[in-house]
Order: structure tokens, then sequence, then C-alpha cells
């Protein structure tokens, strides 16, 4: 096979070379979990809806293959559920889970190969045919135990690329951070919960490929481009040579840009900007101080509530919440309040399939239907409050009604600390995100009751633009310099200076490049991105003049097309910063 070349959507800077591991095949390899006899029932439910999960599935193929190919095709699934029904195999596992006090995946994997084996030692060649069966059937429950992904995910030996059809936010979530050094997924988009995670953990990434599952074999070298979004399979020498070059130049612009990290954010005229971070975990800070940030602008905290079998009670929240606070101190840190939907999943809370996951019972909505919820995450956060510069901060708040009501949750729980004696800062700030139209157009009613606003552009960008967020079909469309978008942005801006508080962004546009400036321009306080992309943020504001930067944002918003204000844009900065804009989609 000579070079192929697959254009997808960047989701992590960097050049990345090295080899394919598909993630669909199906070599699992599965860690020894210890158990306690408390974790021993939950266990054991989960093998059981593993079992019932996998016997629906086999119901469902065996009607279709009956219906598409005939009865008799159908039958040999049949055998399928005999395994299934084997109830010495589900004896054993169980029995053997209470006697080792091993987690179920690893207990099951045991017994099915000790079943493989004296199946195969058989002289009869009817079960000896089962074998197929039981590998098949098995496999399925494994797959349906932890999902297959991610076992292999957190189990990699090797340094390499992860192939995939799609990686949740949980499968990236448990990655083996060293052994994976970069991803490409066939489909994604640019602010996917996938992409934020691949620049969380610093590792290259493209998504929306399409179809590289289908190219891509297991071991094929590859490189991966994360800033252009290309993916080139069996390169040729001379693309290798071009790509280790400018591997090089990258890594050296990236140690240039670290340089900056002790200086202050702020422009040739003294204009000072807040440059903060956006984490998804604790582990994160150490990445956060690095990079140079001055504060925290969004800790997502629902990854907390993400990739286990309960919810996070308040002592846990409180310790992480408590951890960063101290960690960060002086410096601010803002705690987003739980946003789970859209594309960030919770099993054990019931949330029903919904047609438009992205519109639906999601964030704030959620947390306002079950205060019970919320109020254990806001108690958390107000007694973190005590050990460092929290801010609270509510997601996708649509209009002011909701701000009112999550601000009077926020009393109660306050009443009930004071009454307690339990002590928290009585000055925290509390913000809303505007990511939502219909709060943005009405941030100058909402500006009364909030301290600050953050602007959440990916959310705010598909709403505006009715453009889903993770298709890549529609990516084309999914414009941040969309004239609708930077107008919005410019009014959010002035309503809030009209009230005196300040404006942020956390969305990912805040950390594009090409767009620095403008947003600038357009008078805001605050930019919070992945903290890699901190540093270039940082160099471009300290390039340009405020003066300047007003200037070019209201010649930007005279354009008529997102692609011409981008291109003004970009034009603006490589007149001032040539060797950023290298290798830049
Ligand atoms: C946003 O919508 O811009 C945002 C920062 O929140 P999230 O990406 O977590 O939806
Ligand atoms: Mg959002």
């Amino acid at each position: 096979m000579g070079e192929t070349i697959l254009k997808g959507i960047p989701a992590a800077p960097g050049i990345t070379i090295g080899k394919a591991y598909l993630l669909d095949s199906e070599d699992f390899t599965i860690s020894k979990r210890h158990i306690t006899e408390k974790g021993l029932p939950d266990e054991i439910n989960r093998f059981q809806d593993a079992l019932i999960k996998t016997r629906n599935e086999i119901l469902k193929i065996k009607d279709k293959i009956s219906k598409d190919m005939g009865v008799e095709h159908g039958e040999i699934f049949s055998a399928h559920l005999l395994v299934l029904e084997d109830s010495m195999l589900i004896e054993e596992v169980i029995t053997k889970m209470k006697k080792d006090k091993i987690g179920v995946e690893y207990v099951f994997l045991e017994v099915l190969r000790k079943y493989i084996k004296t199946f195969s030692k058989m002289d009869d060649e009817y079960l000896r045919e089962r074998i197929s069966d039981i590998n098949d059937v098995g496999k399925r429950i494994l797959r349906n135990l932890l999902g297959a992904k991610q076992m292999l995910l957190a189990d990699l030996k090797e340094k390499v690329i992860i192939i995939s059809y799609d990686l949740s936010p949980s499968d990236t979530a448990v990655m083996h951070r060293k052994n994976v050094i970069g991803f490409a997924t066939d489909i994604g988009g640019r602010t996917s919960h996938t992409a934020i995670m691949a620049k969380a953990l610093e590792i290259t990434a493209v998504v929306g490929l399409e179809k590289i599952t289908k190219v891509v074999k297991n071991g094929d070298i590859l490189v991966i481009d994360g800033n252009r979004g290309l993916v080139i399979a069996e390169p040729q020498k001379k693309t290798l040579d071009k790509y280790h070059a400018e591997k090089k130049k990258y890594e050296k612009l990236e140690r240039e840009l670290m340089t900056l990290k002790n200086l202050p954010c702020e422009t040739l005229d003294g204009h000072r900007i807040e440059l903060s971070a956006n984490i998804e975990m604790p582990e994160e800070i150490a990445s956060v101080l690095r990079h140079g940030a001055d504060g925290i602008g969004l800790y997502r905290s629902e990854f907390f509530y993400i990739n286990r079998g309960d919810l996070p009670d308040e002592e846990e929240q409180f310790k992480a919440y408590a951890e960063v606070a101290k960690k960060m101190a002086p410096k601010p840190v803002i705690i987003r309040t739980l946003d789970l939907g859209g594309d960030k999943f919770l099993s054990q809370l019931e949330i029903p399939r919904e047609m438009n996951p992205f519109m639906g019972w999601r964030a704030i909505r959620f947390c306002l239907a079950r205060p019970n919820i919320f109020k254990v995450q806001l108690r958390a956060i107000l007694r973190a409050s005590a050990f460092g510069n929290l801010k609270i901060m509510y997601p996708m708040i649509s209009g002011i009604e909701e701000l009112k009501q999550a601000n009077a949750i926020l009393d109660e729980v306050k009443s009930e600390l004071k009454k307690k004696k339990i002590p928290f800062s009585q000055d925290v700030e509390v913000g809303a995100m505007i990511e939502i139209p219909s709060a943005a157009l009405t941030s100058d009613i909402m500006a009364k009751e909030a301290d600050f606003f953050s602007i959440g552009t990916n959310d705010l960008i598909q709403y505006a633009l009715a453009v889903d967020r993770v298709n890549e079909k529609i990516a084309y469309l999914y414009e941040p310099a969309h004239p609708a978008v930077l107008r919005l942005i410019k009014f959010i801006i002035d309503s809030a200076h009209k009230e005196g508080i300040w404006v942020g962004m956390c969305g990912e546009m805040a950390g594009d490049p090409a767009l620095t400036v403008i947003l600038l321009g357009l008078g805001l306080d605050e930019f919070s991105t992945s903290p890699i992309l901190l540093p270039e943020v940082k160099m471009i504001i300290r390039a340009f003049k405020l003066s300047e930067a007003k200037k070019l944002a209201k010649k930007a918003l005279t354009f008529q097309t997102g692609k011409e204000i981008e291109e003004f844009a970009r034009e603006k900065l490589k007149e001032v910063l040539p060797e950023l804009v290298i290798g830049r989609a």
C-alpha cells in the first residue's frame, strides 16, 4: 500500500509518529482488580446486568438473521443463548469472585479460558465446535461488562496511536497516558469532549476522519498531524523526513512559548488580561501551573461523576475541590457545577435517551430538577471555599429565572452551613455560563444577577448556528468567526461591562490563536482554555496593543462572512507573529 492521506478535524495539537493500534480488535487484556466484601453484591449485579444485556443483544441478532437469511441461520444463535444459560459457568464465576475477592471481568475471563481449554480436549467434534460459540458469547459478555475499549486503553503495553470509530469521554479518561501517543477517530468534532480530553491529556489527536478504521491496519506506521487535522498512513520516506523536521520545529516553538510562563499576560499598552486554564480532573493542576495560568477558569466537575457506579458523596467532592483550591491559592478556581448530558453521560442517574441530548434534560436543568444532588455539590464547593479562592459557575443557563432558582438553592445551602457553624468563604463569586443564545441576548438582564459571565462558545456556536458540535459531517458550518457569533459575543461583553462585571470565555474559541486578537479587541477580560494552548494565547496578547486590537475587532465586525473574518485575523496575526502560524489548519 502506498501513502494514504486522510483529512479530519484537528482536536489536539502536535505531531506524532508511531504505530497504529486498532481498538476494535478483540485482544483482551484485563487487570486483576481487588474488591471488598462490601463491593461484592455490586460486582454480582454488574455480572447479571451484563448477562441480560448480552442475552438481549443475541436475541436481536437472531431475529435479524432469521428475517434476513432464514430461520436455520438464526438458529446458530440459539447455541449462543445456551452458553449464556449455562448455570455451571455462571455459578463458577460467582463462587470464585466470592472466594478470591477479585473483579468480575478477570474472574470471568479465567473461567472462560478454562472452559475453552476443556472443550478443546474433547473427542466429540460437536462439542469441540462449541468453542467458537463460547468464545463469541464470552467476548460479548466482557464487552458489556466494562466496554472492551476501556480495558484495552487502561492496559496498553507499548507506545501506540489509537485508531477507533469513536472514543467517549470516559474512554479517554481511562487511557494509559504514557502509552497512547496519539489518537484518531472516524467521528467527532473540534469541540466534542473527546477532543477536549485529548488536549487535557496532551495527546495529539485528529477526529472526524470518517473512515480511518477501514483504511488503517494494526501496526501501520502513521503520522498524526494534530495541527492541520491530517493522518498519513504508511508515509513515504520523503513525507516522514518532512514531518520529522516539522516536529522538531514545532517542539522548538513550544520551548520558546514556555519561556513566557512567568511573564504577565498583558498587551503592549499595559492592559492586563486574565489567562486561565480549563481542567477536567484535579491531576491536571501540574500542567496548569507549568503552562503559566493565572487561575482555573473552568473546572468541569462532571468528570467526577462519569466512569463510576455510584454518585460521588459530599466528602469525596469536598476533598477534591479543597485540594484544587489549596494547590491554586491564592489564584482563583471557577468550579462549574454539574454539566451532564450532551455527549457526557452517566448511566446511574438514568437520564433517559433523548432525541436531542444537547438540547435536552442536562446541566442546570437536571440540577434544578434534582436539588438533592445539586445541593451535595454546592455544599462541597462552599466548604472547600474556606481553603482557597473558589468561584461557582452554572452551566446552560437559558434565562434569568434559572439563574435566580440556582442562586436560591445556593442561599439555602449557605444558611444550612451557617446554622451548623461549618466554615465557608462569605464572598464566593457566582457566575453564569453564557452558552445559549437566549442567555446571550438577555445578558443585559442577567448581568444584574451575576458576579461574572463566562462565554461557553462550544455550545453557544452550536445553538446559534444550529450545528451539532460533535457531527463531523457539518463541521464545515461550525464557524467560531461567524458574524452572528461575534455579534453575540460583543453584546454579552458590552452588557456585562455596563453592569460593571467581568466576562471570560471558556469555550475552545478562547484557545484559537487566529481569533485571540479579535476577542481581545471586543473587550474580553479573561481567556480560559486547555493548559497546552495558554502560552500561545499569551504570546499573541503580549504582541498587540489593546487600542490596535479594538480597531481590528471593529473592522472584523464589518465583514459579511466568517471566512473573511478569519482570513483577516489570520493575516494580521501573520504580520506580527509569523512563526506562530506554521502548521495551523
Ligand atoms: C462550552 O460550551 O463552551 C463549554 C466550555 O462547556 P462544555 O464544553 O463543557 O459544554
Ligand atoms: Mg457547554
